[in-house]
């Protein structure tokens, strides 16, 4: 059974909503969930958050937080069953789960249901909505055994959904033989080109397990009785509506969640989603020194990586730039003794201009220091909505999955990124090529991004205008504000 419980969940108050939260245990959906949660936790609510054993532990730091400072908040352990699902020992977030145990991970954690369900019966007070994430198809039978809605979770933004909605709609690539032929995005008033391999749909549907798990996970999106979405109406509005009428359902848009943490301690949101590489005091005193919007930080979240060549590549290119950086390799343990002894020699060559961290950092809080002023980015959305909230113009790198349409948001509807102009997912690459994206490239956008002149002046002020919308947004009277006040209130237990 679920280890962990805590003892005095007597405390809750009977007539709050009490949202029980089934991430994605994959940090790009955890993460901004468990922001959710304390955000309507903020607002009065109640929230439980199930997670499985190495996912508890990544949150932990930042739940005890905020329950410390009054929040009721608690996070419940569950135990995979290995055996039954056929899963080896100990995997249980995304982050270590080899790609092909992927969709016998995803059962395994289907079959968290029942143990979830008894321990939410047995603990008052009773559930009022699940709040799940959308790969969670389940969670359909968990909220109706208990009699209670279910919000779908989503960390995507509306335009990217719209557009995988709209290219499945409309059957865009019908008759397309080439994976790599643009195509229009269709039932939009711009014009977006997209490839099938860039923006195949909304579900990989590589295998016949795979289309059986996209089925059930679209059965059980159109009976959600709701969506949570980590993005703001002000950045998106047409799509935000556009998005809601496609799929006839309600939005409650909250973002940016990771503003949640902008009234908390900086230990606390260095602890956000991970224990870090490097001591955040040590990483804060390192970009005190620098002068404002100087440093480029370059990441590419939580699962993309770059292979010993591309990471060279990288190296070099922002040695290049003459900018200062702070880089994050967190596979860099998975380097042969080659790359590893190019990146000492690199650092040493860099030294006091690049900061190397090898694993997690603490990406909010670097992002939101006065001297960081560009962000390379992969195009996670979580990372380009901190990006957002931090008013940092950003270099676009996508790598798989929604982040080709998150590059397109940021460089063609909200005008703050340049591209390094990669046009192939990773992951369709039959061999990996020679270089993926040279030095000389990442050296100019790094530099175009930046650089002073015009173009790069007016992209800064772009990104900082649609800051100060974010931060206005999760204000009082603002709109994530106001929708997490309704949904605090509108999923209130009867009494
Ligand atoms: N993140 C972090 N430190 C790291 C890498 C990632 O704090 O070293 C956080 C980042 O701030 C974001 C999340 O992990 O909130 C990654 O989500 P995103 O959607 O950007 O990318 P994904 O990891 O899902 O590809």
């Amino acid at each position: 059974g679920p280890g962990d419980a805590d003892d005095d969940i007597g405390r809750r108050t009977h007539a709050a909503a009490h949202f029980v939260f089934v991430p994605l245990m994959a940090q790009g959906h955890l993460i901004p969930a468990v922001d959710t949660a304390l955000l309507l936790a903020t607002h009065g609510a109640v929230c439980t958050i199930a997670g499985t054993r190495a996912t508890a532990a990544r949150v932990r730091p930042t739940v005890d937080s905020a329950r410390q400072s009054g929040l009721t908040v608690w996070l419940v352990e569950f135990p995979l069953d290995y055996a039954e699902a056929g899963l080896p020992e100990g995997v249980d977030n995304v982050d270590n789960v080899p790609v092909e145990h992927m969709r016998s991970y995803l059962d395994a954690v289907a079959l968290l249901r029942s143990p979830i369900e008894s321990y939410l019966r047995a603990h008052a007070p009773y559930p009022t909505c699940v709040v799940s994430d959308f790969c969670h198809p389940w969670t359909t039978v968990l909220a109706s055994n208990l009699g209670v809605p279910r919000l779908s979770f989503f960390s995507m933004c509306a335009f990217c959904l719209l557009c995988q909605h709209n290219v499945e709609r409309f059957n865009a690539y019908e008759g397309v033989a080439d994976d790599n032929e643009p195509v229009v995005v269709p039932g939009l008033e711009k014009t977006f080109l997209v490839t099938r391999a860039q923006a195949p749909g909304c579900f990989f549907r590589g295998s016949p397990a795979w289309e059986e798990f996209a089925d059930y996970t679209e059965r059980a999106q159109a009976e959600a009785d709701g969506v949570i979405m980590n993005t703001f109406e002000e950045m998106e509005p047409e799509y935000v509506a556009g998005y809601a009428a496609a799929k006839k359902m309600k939005i409650w848009t909250v973002g940016p969640v990771s503003l949640y943490h902008q009234l908390g301690d900086g230990a606390t949101l260095a602890a956000r989603g991970n224990a870090t590489a490097i001591d955040a005091d040590e990483c804060l005193r390192w970009l005190d020194g620098k002068e404002p919007d100087s440093v480029v930080y370059v990441s590419f979240g939580s699962i993309a990586r770059a292979d010993a060549k591309q990471a060279m590549e990288l190296g070099l290119g922002l040695e290049a730039s003459g900018h200062p950086f702070v880089w994050v390799l967190r596979n860099a343990h998975e380097y042969d003794e080659a790359v590893r002894s190019f990146l000492d020699e690199l650092e040493a060559r860099v030294a006091g201009r690049g900061l190397l961290i090898r694993g997690w950092a603490p990406q909010v809080l670097i992002l939101s220091h006065v001297a960081v002023g560009g962000f390379v980015t992969h195009c996670g959305w979580n990372s380009t909505l901190e990006a957002v909230a931090a008013g940092l113009p950003v270099v676009t790198w996508p790598h798989f999955s929604d982040q080709f349409l998150n590059q397109k948001m940021a460089v063609e509807v909200l005008d703050i990124g340049v591209s390094v102009g990669v046009t192939e997912p990773l992951m369709y690459r039959k061999e990996v090529k020679e270089i993926g994206v040279g030095r000389g490239v990442v050296e100019e956008a790094v530099r175009s991004v930046m650089g002073g002149g015009v173009e790069a002046e007016e992209r800064r002020r772009r990104a900082r205008a649609l800051a100060a919308k974010a931060r206005a947004a999760v204000q009082e009277g603002g709109s994530s504000h106001g929708n997490l006040l309704d949904l605090a209130s509108r999923f209130r237990a009867a009494s």
